[in-house]
């Protein structure tokens, strides 16, 4: 094998435009925080970007782009997932790795935020391919990545499998006498390999644990509410397939190949197969096919974004007509949308709270894998629930004494404890 390619560091490290910045620069205000903080919160920690060459099944040599941004690492080693998708660039992958430094601030685990991925379509290539294409991200990431420095997990279109690769390929790259303690390079493994029984499910749990505290304390039953779900891959369907034993009724479903509705309530476990099948909703025989704007407008108390960000801007937030929205996509809300949604006094409960079941269950595999023990699911289920919970209520009780919205709130819990831990171990040199 060749060296890796050179690593690239482009010209700034900001992440400051758009939604995320905003969302930062108000509760950086309304907190009073630290400029010096302000100023190294406000960039990424390390920006790459691999240019790798790949041979495809029929002999060709394509090249890949591959992307890792390492936000923060005050709090503990970078983490957050690996994305593979052909809209993926550096300003996303800044975004994301940012809101896992909150995220994981948030939810108080011993990690900083990360994000990376490879610009592709996962759809054009083989299984083969594939592989190979991960391994040659790996060997191009080299020790950028880390079981106690850096640990990927999946994203959108990246899975078990995926992890199974990385992990296998990151072994060979260390001494024979590492291989076996650094099986925590990353998470979201199958079980077989060290992976945590429960994690599949873990963000669409932590999404429904969030709705079922957020209803609790306002008296409403999930018994007799409705909602619908965009996006029905791994997050959407495991939050409808959770949902499902409270007999709240799922009103609509839209994803890439179409909406379908049934006011009676669609079958989550059905439509979850279905998708299996069939590779999205269209067509499920269980549900009508409707339109975007229909999906859109219809009347439900609440709504699961849990497909790319983005989706509730200027255009699509007048048309909806529930309660509340649970982020459980990253990033599903622009500024102009969360303006309106505010606005029409729409509740939100944001990405950064509602989709941590995710990295809070590859904290408890991770810790299961650099000791070599394997949990339970009633452990692992009890620990996110009380995680969650506690991030939940630190997001609530900030949004009280603050007098303000649930995101800048979330954001206010991150930033304090990223703060208090400056502070005392201050700036080197
Ligand atoms: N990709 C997931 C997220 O956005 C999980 C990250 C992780 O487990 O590290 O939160």
């Amino acid at each position: 094998m060749g060296a890796a390619p050179p690593k690239v560091r482009p010209e700034s490290g900001s992440f400051r435009r758009d939604a995320p910045s905003v969302q930062f620069e108000r509760a950086a205000d309304l907190m009073g925080l630290d400029p010096d903080i302000r100023r190294i919160l406000g960039s990424a920690a390390s920006e790459s970007i691999f240019h790798f060459p790949v041979k495809m099944d029929d002999g060709h040599v394509e090249i890949f782009t591959g992307y890792r941004v390492q936000h923060n690492n005050v709090l503990g080693p970078y983490k957050g997932g690996l994305r593979f998708h052909p809209q993926a660039d550096l300003h996303l992958f800044r975004e994301l790795a940012a809101w896992m430094t909150w995220k994981t601030a948030i939810a108080d685990l011993p990690f900083g935020g990360a994000k990376g991925g490879i610009c592709m379509d996962p759809a054009d290539y083989s299984v083969s391919e594939l592989e190979r294409i991960t391994r040659r991200f790996v060997y191009a990431l080299g020790d950028s990545i880390g079981p106690d420095h850096d640990i990927p997990a999946p994203d959108m279109n990246t899975n078990p499998q995926v992890m199974a690769w990385i992990m296998d390929t990151y072994l060979t790259m260390v001494p024979p006498q590492q291989r076996l303690r650094s099986t925590h390079v990353v998470t979201g493994k199958p079980i077989g390999l060290g992976g945590c029984v429960g994690r599949d499910k873990a963000t669409g749990q932590g999404v429904v644990i969030t709705i079922e505290n957020w209803a609790r304390d306002r008296g409403i039953s999930l018994k007799d509410s409705s909602y619908i779900v965009q996006g029905f891959g791994n997050v959407g369907s495991w939050a409808a397939r959770l949902l499902h034993p409270y007999e709240t009724r799922l009103l609509a479903v839209e994803d890439h190949t179409g909406a379908i509705h049934d006011a009676a309530g669609l079958d989550p476990l059905a439509l979850s197969r279905w998708v299996e099948d069939h590779g999205g909703v269209a067509g499920f025989p269980g549900g009508v096919a409707i339109d975007h704007e229909t999906f859109l407008g219809t009347q439900a108390d609440f709504f699961i974004p849990a497909a790319l960000g983005g989706q509730i801007t200027e255009k699509t937030a007048p048309m909806l007509n529930v309660q509340l929205v649970v982020e459980a996509a990253n990033g599903p809300t622009t500024f102009e949308g969360e303006r309106i949604l505010m606005q029409r006094e729409i509740s939100i409960i944001p990405d950064i709270l509602a989709n941590a079941g995710g990295v809070i269950v590859s904290y408890l595999e991770w810790l299961q894998s650099k000791r070599s023990e394997a949990w339970d699911l009633e452990e692992v289920e009890g620990k996110l629930r009380r995680k969650i919970t506690a991030a939940y209520d630190r997001v609530r009780d900030a949004a009280q004494s603050y007098g303000t919205d649930w995101r800048t709130a979330a954001y206010v819990v991150a930033l304090s404890r990223l703060e208090s831990v400056y502070k005392e171990r201050g700036i080197f040199p």
